[in-house]
């Protein structure tokens, strides 16, 4: 932990930035479809993430159905008139990390890889938080999930991803009120007639998804028995 510490705060002081002045996917609808999936209340800060960024971390996730995985979420903090909101553009897998099939723990290496990341290929990028699985118990933030963002993606904007294998589903997480808390977020993609079809494909996906979770008949205990 005592190395992850002071990696992080490296990593704080060069990823640490105020929202920029930007233009909601959703204010430019000649070029993006956008559609919202959720609880998404106009007070908090909104969420977009990239249809296809998305698509990568569903398929990272359902490479492993018995541990942990995860990685993290890249893009901007921005403010639109005021409001905050996060684009989510890009994700990548953490490396090197060990887990026990309940927690994932990111070790020395996973820092320095992404370090690596974020000066090459995401030049001009931030760090927006970080995403894991829960392979069958469904979406939530452990004690240690929240230990661990607290720690590592405390900036204000910064949120947490949950994605249950299992079911298919999955659930943002970011701060009101200084707590983290469950938040819908909106989906955005070049507006194409394929992508609009892969869209709707998507969110159907998603309803299906969701009735699964709340039916929690996919839960691993149920699954196990
Ligand atoms: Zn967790």
């Amino acid at each position: 932990m005592e190395e992850n510490s002071t990696t992080n705060i490296k990593l704080h002081e060069m990823y640490a930035v105020n929202p920029v002045e930007g233009v909601m996917p959703s204010s430019q609808p000649n070029e993006f479809i956008v559609s919202s999936w959720g609880n998404v209340d106009n007070k908090d800060m909104a969420i977009f993430v990239d249809m296809a960024a998305l698509i990568k971390v569903y398929r990272h996730a359902k490479s492993s159905s018995q541990k942990e995985v995860g990685g993290f979420l890249i893009g901007y903090p921005m403010l639109e008139k005021e409001k905050l909101f996060v684009q989510i553009t890009d994700v990548t897998p953490a490396q090197h990390v060990r887990s026990t099939g309940e927690a994932l723990s990111f070790s020395h290496q996973t820092w320095k890889m992404l370090d690596c990341q974020m000066s090459e290929r995401f030049r001009d990028k931030y760090v927006l938080g970080w995403y894991h699985t829960h392979p069958g118990i469904g979406l939530f933030l452990s004690p240690y999930d929240t230990f661990i963002h607290n720690h590592f993606f405390s900036l204000f904007w910064q949120i947490a991803l949950v994605i249950d294998p299992a079911t298919e589903n999955h659930m943002f997480f970011s701060k009101k009120n200084k707590k983290l808390a469950e938040s819908g977020n909106y989906f955005y993609t070049q507006r194409t007639e394929d992508n609009a079809r892969s869209l709707k494909r998507m969110t159907d996906r998603l309803k299906i998804a969701q009735k699964r979770e709340r039916s929690g008949r996919y839960k691993r205990h149920s699954m196990a028995g």
